[in-house]
């Protein structure tokens, strides 16, 4: 295995980055050393791909989210307490709870997912995790802190970590990445994200940590790679507005693709255009801007301007 990956350190705050800096399917995480304790923020492919040796005992491991990419090096560590927010929390308990409340994947989809889990992401429930809340504070000695900043949306329990003294904040799945936000999952809310985000706005610090490719970035970076970000939330509306001027299915719409390309090859991509375009088409529906035609077909309400 590789372990020629990148390492940034800040501070007490250790950065590992995952192969070809953090595209999933790895990530980023951070190792946070205080004067007592040594704390994971997040467990990812590379850390598994450096070693457990390659960090040494922790004591604490504390997850932005409970999804695969992000807790894969948890087995390396069986003696570290493992936290997350309070609403993920249910998804460590068990694979199946991981399956059904975090993705919701069904039939042949959750079979091949949940070998995927154990075999690349070496998923372990672990029943004894415990929960944190949005301005908890881990003290880890010598006046370093980690706090957590409930940030939903992408899970409804995902958090963003604030360490000092390093003026870090690793932001997790709000990864500020050019395809934008992601809510493709049952366990997502686009509604919350966008709350998320107008908060984001108004977070402060010296420097930012995407949980994947976009990595550690300075706050006029951070600043404008958050408001192309968002932006993409309100893209995905308009064109599904100007799709919907003739009457069209949900497949119609599945088919047409608006979170990825047409010509991108991913797997489960009509699948995950269902969920999303589903929530920006429900919400639509629910304000005025989208009626029901007859069965099953949908039109932008005539008093819809499209721009
Ligand atoms: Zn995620």
């Amino acid at each position: 295995m590789s372990v020629d990956l990148e390492e940034v350190r800040i501070g007490p705050a250790r950065i590992l980055f995952g192969e070809n800096r953090g595209k999933y399917p790895d990530a980023n995480c951070v190792l946070v050393e205080g004067g007592e304790e040594r704390v994971l923020l997040d467990t990812t492919p590379g850390l598994v791909a450096r070693g457990r040796g390659a960090v040494g005992d922790v004591d604490r491991i504390l997850l932005t989210h409970c999804h695969e990419d992000h807790l894969a090096g948890n087995f390396l560590f069986p003696d570290a307490e493992v936290w997350l927010h309070a609403a993920d929390l249910p998804g460590m308990a068990s694979i199946e709870a991981m399956l059904d409340v975090i993705y919701g994947y069904t039939g042949a989809r959750r079979a091949r997912f949940e070998r995927v889990l154990v075999e690349q992401f070496h998923f372990v429930p672990r029943p004894d995790a415990r929960a944190f809340r949005d301005g908890d504070v881990f003290d880890l000695g010598g006046g370093v802190t980690v706090e957590a900043v409930h940030t939903p949306g992408h899970t409804h329990g995902h958090c963003a970590f604030r360490i000092e003294p390093a003026g870090l904040l690793f932001l997790g799945d709000v990864d500020l990445s050019s395809f934008g936000p992601y809510y493709g999952d049952a366990w997502s809310d686009l509604e919350e994200f966008e709350t998320t985000l107008e908060q984001a706005a108004g977070f402060e610090a010296r420097h930012y940590l995407s949980g994947h490719h976009v990595g550690l970035v300075d706050p006029a970076t951070y600043r404008d790679r958050l408001a192309r970000y968002t932006a993409k939330i309100r893209e995905r509306d308009q064109r599904l507005l100007e799709y919907l001027r003739e009457p069209r299915t949900m497949d119609d719409i599945v088919a047409h693709r608006f979170v990825y390309r047409p010509q991108d090859q991913v797997p489960n991509a009509d699948a995950t255009e269902r969920v999303m375009m589903g929530m920006h088409l429900d919400r639509l529906i629910r304000r005025g801007g989208v009626e029901t035609v007859d069965a099953g077909r949908f039109r932008a309400a005539a008093s819809e301007a499209v721009q």
